[in-house]
Order: structure tokens, then C-alpha cells, then sequence
């Protein structure tokens, strides 16, 4: 691949030496070049300069003064001391105080020029926020017009940044324009070195913004661009059997079904009909709540590998999960076709048997957990796969069981997951899934309402509440808090808890108890009781999480809520208010704590989801998952979210018509991708991470 020399100026070094030339290196900061991609955070605004005399008590302003002469004295009532210095400026005297900083005193020297933020108290006092001293030429830098403030560190400040960033300015007519000018005119966005520039040195407020916004576009383009790259390769490597839409089975399925499809389920189905007709394997991602109707659409792209003769296989993470999903799909067929059931419990007869008609082609369809991918399951003709909560497998796993199908091809997949992914995620971090989304609930189910109390009262009124409920005929799930460490301790403390309210709050009741650490037939007898209605109220952690469908009970109480994430607290919460009977979710904890206020305000998985993001960010939220975003210098996420749809379309045009991005004018641009995100090519088959390049 040709190179271009990269020019001199923004190869050069800094100039800096010691410890501030080790502090730039922790802000990665080593050339010209990196230092002109150093974005100011904001700029105060020095336009018009404040003169002592102008400013009205309580007001916050700069002013630029200098120094007469400097004393310290403990503070009056409170220990500690103060720093008093007589300062001027053109306007007149003032006196510049600053509380419980000693070092100031040293720091200042009379006729020293200072730059001071803080606010007049009373006549002439001016309370010091913030300040600097300048001295000499560069003194206008500091001063006037708008004055970047640079992200700064220990051992190098924003004052020696800003500097720098004079010293580098000249560089800025070297920085190449890696965008093909029809989209840089199309969207109106300024060439990049004059946005740095405009980002640096803006003359007006709305040039930073303008600037900022053309370097986080191109960034986010970039991204788009190796995603979208290597989505491609992906997706030609993966050669799947086309299944012919011939509807023989389908259609008389469809005409059967009790319910009519959603809209949404139409579109779904329609979606992944048009995959599973094409060459390569369908990978995507099909999210909705629980109850939103994903098995229906799950077990029509099943079908479609059925009528063409072929076999496809669901995957669960749990047997209870896979055991429910058996009993839905069981339902929804009616007998239409075969299917089994394949797990660690399943005893050896049945197995040897079921493991027979899979490899004759005769078992058609299959539903299990992990035990589907152990080497003696072979199928005749594994077409395609549904992966029942993503997340919860490893990469190793869905590669093993892709591998059941025929050598040479990849198994169409289908991956279903209740918790919804924000658009931003969708487009960065899961970049190799198409996705669907099912936002309605067929049932219409009405939202939970929810509260969240702390305190004594508040706990005895919740579980009067929960009495009534009960004497109504209902039940109720008390959830006691995450233990991140240790599963042994949460269990303990549920059993200690379920302890407590049997000879408490529910004496009168019949009370179950379940947790990780109890055996699994123990465990099974639990949910059995509870699910039943031969228990009323059922303890547990968060175990329930997953797979429990009681439509009668209607209370959910969370203990410690605030240990619990706020998807975790969604999806515990749809555990409740799935019947006719409506529900109610207690959270004890903060009714402040921003997470928990969401949850109380919203009931609509997807919004909370982008909630979520917003509050913790987009680095914290894929820290929790395999992958990670890349750092990024310009882009802020979610923020930058239209950016970032607009950063994806424009990708998805350059690649439709360049997909090697090798035409003359994309020459630049596929450069600046390969430098800014390598990418970590096979490493890791499902693609979801990038790396940072190495700067340069
Ligand atoms: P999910 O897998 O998303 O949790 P399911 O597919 O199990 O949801 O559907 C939940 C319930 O809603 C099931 O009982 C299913 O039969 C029913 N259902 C699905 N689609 C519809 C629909 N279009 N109209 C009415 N009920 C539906
Ligand atoms: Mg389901």
C-alpha cells in the first residue's frame, strides 16, 4: 500500500523537556501534529475586556490586573488563612482575596501581571476562582479574544498548553484533507485544517462549535468506515445455503396461528425472509422485550430451514430458558413439525435417540442449551441457528455451534435478546449485526407501577401492600441484593431474609426460597411451588432474572436496589404485571439516585436503555460487554449520536460504490481509517472490538 510522507510540521517535535515533556506524553501529546488534535474544551471569553470598576457585586468576570504588593493573615473566625494582594488595572484598585490557599503568597511578586476569575463581593474585594500570571508577548494569548482552555494535567497547565498551541499554529496549513470534497460540500463541512484551526483560535463562539462538530463527523466516519470494511469481508466469508421461500410450510402456519402478526413482526419477518434468501449468512440480532412476540419470529425463520428441507437449532443459555422456549414453540407449531429438547438432563436413551434422528435428518427441529455444540451432536443439515440472549454466550460457543453446519458454510443466525441496545452501541460496538427491533407488546401489557422508598414506614406500608395482594389471590417476589463478589453471600443473606419474613411479615403465608447455591432439583421445587401458586410469596436473588413467568404475581420487591443496574432492574421488573392483574414494583433505595428515579419514570425498555447510556456513558456501558469502543478524540457518545447516523450513512455510500475505498479520491481517506483504527482482523471471529492504532 502507498504512503504518503507525512510533512514535516506535524512530525516536529514539541520542544518540550523534563517533566512537562513526560506530563504531554500522558495527555499523548509528542508532535505538532498531536498537539494541534488537542481540542480546547471551551473557551472563556475575554472579547470584551472586564475593567474592575465595570463589575456589579456578585458578578463573575476576568480581569486582567497587576500586582501591587501581597500579605497573608489567618482568617478572622475561622482557621485558616487568607491571601490578600492590592491589584490595579486601568480602572482603578482592588483588593484580590484568596481563601485557604498559603502558596498563593509565594507565587505572587509585585508588579506581577495577573489574569483573575472570580466575583466582586463588596466594593473593591474580588474573590479569586481561578488564576494565572503572564508575563511579556505572549500576554495577549492569555487575555483576549476567546482564550482556549486546553484538557490539562499535572505538570502541564493550560497556560503552557495554550502556548504550545500558539507556537503550533503554523502547522495547521499542513494537515491533509482526507475527505473527498462532494461530501465535505454536500454537508458544508469546512477542509480539516480549517477546523482545527477554527477549533483552536475560534474568533467566534459558534466557529468552535462548527469546528468540533467537522472533526467528530470525519472521526465517526473513519470508525464507520473500518466497521463497514470489514463487515463486507465478514460477510462474504460467510457462505450460507440460500433457502428458497417456497411457503409450503410457512404459509399454512402463519393462517394458523391464533393471533394475527404485528406490524412490527411483519417487518421482521419480511427482514429476515430477504436474508435467508441470499448467499451469505443472515447475522442478526432481533431484540424486543419479554413478551414482545421474538419466538414467533424466531420459529418462522426455523421453519423456512424446515421447508426446504433442512434443520435449525435454538440455543438457550439456561434449561429453564430452554425448556420454556420448548414449551412456546411447541405452542406456537402445534404439532406441526417434530421438535426435542436436548440438555445436560436430558438421560442417555433419549439422548442417544434424539442425537440418531438429528444426524438421520429426521428431528427437523431442536431446543437446547449449551449440550448442543459437545462433538457428538451432528446434524444431517444444520441451515440455521437462533441464539437465545446473546450476551450470555462467548464467542467460542456460537463459533461451535456455526461449525455443526455443512463444511463450507455458515449456519444462518438469528440472535434474540431482550435488552435493547441503543442506536449508538448498535452503530459502534455491534457493528457486524443487522438489527430489529420489536419496541410494541402484542398483549399491550400495562407498565408497572413502580416506586421507590426508603425508611421504616415505607417498608411496613410495602408489605401491607403485598398482604393485601396477597389476600386477593395474588404473589409476590422479594429480591434480595446483588452480591457482585460472592454468590455464597448473597445466598446466605437471602436465606437469612427469607428467615426473617416468615416469622415476620409473612407468618401468616406460605414463603419459598431460591437462590444460585441451592441444587437444581431443589431450586426447580421452588419455582415449581411458586409458579404454581402453592407458594405466595417467593425469595430470591437475582437469579430470577431470567426465565420465570408467573402471570399471577403482581408485587416485586428489590432490596438494595441501587446495587442493581438499570436493565437488570428493568428486566427483574418484567417478571411482574404480565397477567390480567396488573403489577407493582418496590424498589427500596435513593428515590434521588438518577437510575432509580429513571426506572420509577419510565417503563419503556428502549428509552431506558438510552438512559442508561446517557448516565453512565458510552465507555462504562461496553466495558460490561466484550467488546470496546475505541477512544475518540473528537466524539463524545451518545452525544454525537446524529453524527454518528450521519457518519454511518455516508460510510455505507462510499462503500456501495468504493468498497476497497481505492478510487483516487478515497486514497487519503481509506489512509486516515487504517491509521486511526487498525483493525484486530482475525483474531476475533465475532468482530466486535477495535483498537486504538498506536498515535502515528
Ligand atoms: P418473547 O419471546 O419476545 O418474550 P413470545 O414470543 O414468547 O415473546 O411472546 C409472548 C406471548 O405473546 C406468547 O404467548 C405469544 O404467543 C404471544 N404473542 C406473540 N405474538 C403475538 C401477537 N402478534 N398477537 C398476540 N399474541 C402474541
Ligand atoms: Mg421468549
Amino acid at each position: 500500500m502507498r504512503s504518503l510522507p507525512r510533512p514535516s510540521r506535524l512530525e516536529a517535535p514539541l520542544g518540550l523537556k523534563g517533566r512537562s515533556a513526560e506530563a504531554a506524553a500522558t495527555l499523548g501529546l509528542a508532535t505538532v501534529g498531536d498537539l494541534l488534535e488537542h481540542l480546547p474544551d471551551r473557551h472563556l471569553d475575554r472579547r470584551e475586556g472586564r475593567q474592575l470598576a465595570s463589575l456589579s457585586p456578585g458578578e463573575e468576570a476576568t480581569v486582567g490586573v497587576v500586582v501591587k504588593d501581597v500579605t497573608s493573615r489567618p482568617m478572622r473566625r475561622r482557621s485558616g488563612v487568607r491571601v490578600e494582594a492590592r491589584v490595579a488595572d486601568d480602572s482603578g484598585p482592588a483588593l484580590a482575596i484568596w481563601f485557604n490557599q498559603p502558596w498563593v503568597a509565594r507565587q505572587l511578586a509585585p508588579g506581577a501581571n495577573v489574569l483573575l476569575r472570580g466575583a466582586v463581593k463588596q466594593r473593591n474585594e474580588f474573590h479569586v476562582r481561578e488564576w494565572e500570571s503572564f508575563e511579556g508577548a505572549d500576554a495577549a494569548v492569555h487575555t483576549q479574544g476567546l482564550v482556549a482552555m486546553y484538557p490539562a494535567a499535572h505538570g502541564i497547565s493550560k497556560r503552557l498548553l495554550r502556548e504550545l498551541a500558539q507556537r503550533a499554529r503554523e502547522g495547521v496549513r499542513d494537515v491533509p484533507e482526507p475527505l473527498p470534497a462532494g461530501l465535505r460540500v454536500a454537508e458544508r463541512l469546512p477542509e480539516r485544517s480549517a477546523a482545527l484551526a477554527g477549533a483552536h483560535f475560534p474568533t467566534a463562539d459558534a466557529e468552535f462549535e462548527a469546528a468540533r462538530r467537522r472533526l467528530a463527523f470525519e472521526e465517526l466516519l473513519l470508525l464507520e468506515l473500518a466497521l463497514g470494511r470489514r463487515r463486507r469481508v465478514r460477510h462474504a466469508a460467510r457462505r450460507a445455503t440460500p433457502l428458497e421461500l417456497g411457503g409450503e410450510l410457512v404459509e399454512p402456519w402463519r393462517a394458523r396461528l391464533p393471533f394475527e402478526l404485528t406490524g412490527e413482526q411483519r417487518l421482521a419477518v419480511e427482514e429476515v425472509d430477504r436474508d435467508l434468501a441470499g448467499e451469505h449468512a443472515m447475522q442478526r440480532l432481533l431484540m424486543g422485550e419479554v413478551g414482545s412476540g421474538k419466538t414467533v419470529v424466531a420459529l418462522h425463520a426455523m421453519l423456512r430451514a424446515v421447508e426446504t428441507g433442512r434443520q435449525a437449532a435454538l440455543m438457550a443459555p439456561t434449561e429453564t430458558l430452554a425448556e420454556q422456549h420448548l414449551a412456546t414453540l411447541d405452542r406456537l407449531l402445534g404439532g406441526l413439525v417434530p421438535i426435542a429438547l436436548l440438555t445436560g438432563s436430558t438421560p442417555a436413551a433419549r439422548r442417544r435417540e434424539l442425537l440418531g434422528r438429528l444426524e438421520s435428518g429426521e428431528l427437523a427441529l431442536l431446543v437446547g442449551t449449551h449440550a448442543l455444540i459437545e462433538a457428538p451432536v451432528r446434524f444431517r443439515d444444520l441451515a440455521l441457528t437462533v441464539i437465545d440472549e446473546e450476551h450470555r454466550f462467548g464467542v467460542r460457543q456460537r463459533d461451535a455451534l456455526a461449525a455443526k453446519a455443512p463444511e463450507g458454510r455458515t449456519p444462518h443466525l438469528l440472535h434474540l435478546t431482550a435488552t435493547p441496545i441503543p442506536r449508538t452501541l448498535e452503530l459502534t460496538s455491534y457493528g457486524d449485526l443487522e438489527t430489529t427491533a420489536l419496541r410494541e407488546l402484542p398483549s399491550g401489557r400495562r407498565p408497572v407501577e413502580t416506586h421507590v422508598v426508603s425508611g421504616e414506614r415505607a417498608r411496613a406500608r410495602a408489605y401491607e401492600r403485598i398482604r393485601e395482594e396477597i389476600a386477593r389471590g395474588r404473589q409476590c417476589f422479594v429480591v434480595c441484593p446483588l452480591v457482585e463478589e460472592s454468590e455464597a453471600l448473597q445466598a446466605r443473606a437471602a436465606t437469612v431474609e427469607a428467615e426473617r419474613l416468615r416469622e415476620t411479615e409473612f407468618r401468616d403465608h406460605r414463603l419459598a426460597l431460591v437462590h444460585g447455591q441451592l441444587p437444581s432439583h431443589e431450586k426447580a421445587t421452588a419455582m415449581r411451588e411458586f409458579a404454581s401458586g402453592s407458594a405466595d410469596v417467593l425469595v430470591a436473588t437475582s437469579v430470577i432474572e431470567v426465565g420465570i413467568d408467573v402471570p399471577n404475581a403482581t408485587v416485586m420487591v428489590i432490596e438494595e436496589a441501587e446495587r442493581y443496574g438499570l436493565s437488570q432492574l428493568h428486566q427483574l421488573r418484567g417478571r411482574v404485571g404480565r397477567g390480567a392483574h396488573g403489577g407493582v414494583c418496590i424498589l427500596f433505595g435513593d428515590a434521588k439516585l438518577p437510575r432509580l428515579a429513571a426506572i420509577a419514570a419510565e417503563s419503556d425498555g428502549f428509552r431506558l436503555a438510552e438512559i442508561d447510556l446517557e448516565l453512565r456513558g458510552a465507555g462504562e456501558v461496553l466495558g460490561t460487554r466484550q467488546s470496546g469502543l475505541p477512544r475518540l478524540k473528537f466524539a463524545t457518545l451518545p452525544e454525537d449520536e446524529e453524527l454518528l447516523v450521519l457518519a454511518r450513512a455516508w460510510a455505507e455510500r462510499l462503500l456501495e460504490d468504493d468498497e476497497r475505498l481505492e478510487a483516487a479520491e478515497h486514497v487519503l481517506l481509506r489512509e486516515a481509517v487504517d491509521a486511526r483504527f487498525a483493525v484486530e482482523s482475525e483474531e476475533r471471529p465475532d468482530g466486535l472490538e477495535l483498537v486504538d492504532s498506536p498515535s502515528g
